[in-house]
């Protein structure tokens, strides 16, 4: 990763933060030292090479974003792994999984250890790739699964696309399986899913041919069936509609299965339809609000796991048409955490500590496979936050290439002042606190 030395005097201790973590259930002001890339100590007036004053602001396990497209290869123009990483960085990701919808491909070995060697090199937060279930998202061939894991993918996903079979999704999961990787799920039936919004009185006032959220459960049941028929480990990303949930709920339990929903489906709804531009068009689309209120419970009683952002970029050329015209995507880093903080835990709807859990502690587990959190001994991902900061959503704030966003014009409150991978400081919007301890 870039910024990280290994022989660097990276001792950091960084003073006065209130340190929140439901995993290790701190909740309180104290000090934590870093060192080697590590947290070492928790605890009062510690003492280090360098010190980070952080008065006033809560120190967080990094957040963690197994669901990202940083458009490279093929679309630089949109995102690169510079500038998509920066990006979860000012939104306090320390840990991003990224699509392999990318031109090429992701599902030869090449494209793997290329990204792989690539992200060493250019990217602020460590960062794994996704392979491609299907050769070119097609839905008809495997991928090579095994030789992708040895090239180094961390799972495998032909998100963007549904799947065209359940036959060919059950050899899917069966061939995953057995190459010991995990299969990420975009759930869309293509034969339901047949317009560009969601299928409701929005869409009906606004004349834009809509999608009904069947296209959606009827692909999550099947995946869910096989899921539990062969044993795969799947993760059903972008739960968007209540029902979705509900089936969610009834196969944990039976199957090795993970969910989680976005930040834009907790908090927006197809009401936006009306405004008629291509910004807010996205996939799943946005819902009406009871599938809002329906996936908002269930990420709040535990049936969803977490949340992920399916950040996607896309250029103004792409964005500033019709809907019915407009690639489907919205930017998700950088407005995440202040968007689920100012509507839900403002709202009393969820409590911080669950949103601690569901961007850090919970995506952590599932990417690194064990405890995830601020405790002696583990990596040193971090993340500061200002909860009190007010500010409004605008392009000329955004670290990333393109400037989709559905907050734009929003204020928000709560701001993500830093953020720490391997015990650097990758994003640093404090301002030059360092001192000598
Ligand atoms: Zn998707
Ligand atoms: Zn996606």
């Amino acid at each position: 990763m870039k910024g990280a030395s290994a022989d660097a005097p990276n001792d950091l201790v960084i003073r006065g933060a209130h340190v929140l973590d439901p995993s290790s259930g701190l909740d309180g002001i104290g000090d934590v030292r870093l060192s080697a890339g590590r947290v070492m100590e928790i605890g009062e007036d510690l003492r280090g090479l360098r010190h980070l004053d952080a008065d006033g602001l809560h120190l967080l396990p990094g957040f963690v974003d197994v669901h990202a497209h940083w458009r490279t290869p093929g679309r630089e123009d949109e995102e690169t792994i510079e500038t998509g990483s920066a990006a979860a960085a000012a939104g306090g990701f320390a840990r991003v999984v990224m699509m392999p919808n990318t031109d090429p491909v992701v599902d030869k070995p090449v494209v793997v250890s290329g990204l792989v060697r690539r992200v060493e090199q250019e990217s602020r937060v460590r960062a794994y790739v996704s392979a491609a279930l299907h050769e070119g998202l097609r839905g008809e061939r495997l991928t090579e699964m095994r030789l992708l894991k040895e090239a180094g993918a961390f799972c495998v996903s032909d998100d963007g696309l549904g799947t065209r079979s359940a036959g060919v999704l059950r050899n899917g999961m069966l061939y995953a399986r057995s190459a010991g990787l995990p299969v990420i799920l975009h759930c869309e039936d293509h034969t339901l899913a047949i317009g560009v919004v969601h299928d409701g009185a929005a869409a009906a006032l606004a004349g834009v041919p809509g999608s009904p959220g069947s296209a959606e459960d009827v692909a999550t049941a099947t995946a869910l069936i096989l899921a539990t028929e062969t044993g795969a480990k799947v993760h059903i990303t972008h739960v968007s509609t209540a029902l979705s949930a509900a089936l969610v709920a009834f196969f944990k339990g039976r199957a090795d299965v993970t969910a989680d929903t976005t930040p834009h489906h907790l908090t927006l709804t197809d009401e936006l339809i009306g405004k008629l531009e291509g910004l807010y068009r996205v996939n799943p689309p946005l819902r009406p609000d009871h599938d809002r209120l329906g996936v908002g419970e269930a990420l709040t009683s535990g049936i969803l796991d977490f949340v992920a952002t399916d950040h996607a970029p896309h250029d103004a050329s792409e964005k500033e048409l019709p809907l019915e015209e407009a690639a489907p995507g919205f930017l998700g880093h950088e407005t995440a955490f202040a968007a689920l903080y100012t509507e839900l835990v403002q709202s009393g709807d969820l409590p911080l500590s669950r949103l601690i859990e569901v961007m850090a502690c919970a995506p952590g587990r599932w990417v690194g496979g064990g405890t995830y959190g601020i405790f002696a001994g583990a990596p040193a991902d971090l993340t500061l936050v200002d909860l009190s900061e007010e500010w409004t959503v605008q392009t000329d704030f955004l670290v990333s290439r393109s400037s989709n966003s559905p907050y734009l014009g929003r204020k928000l409150k709560g701001r993500v002042k830093g953020a720490v991978v391997s015990g650097e400081l990758v994003y640093d919007a404090i301002g030059a606190r360092f001192g000598a301890a």
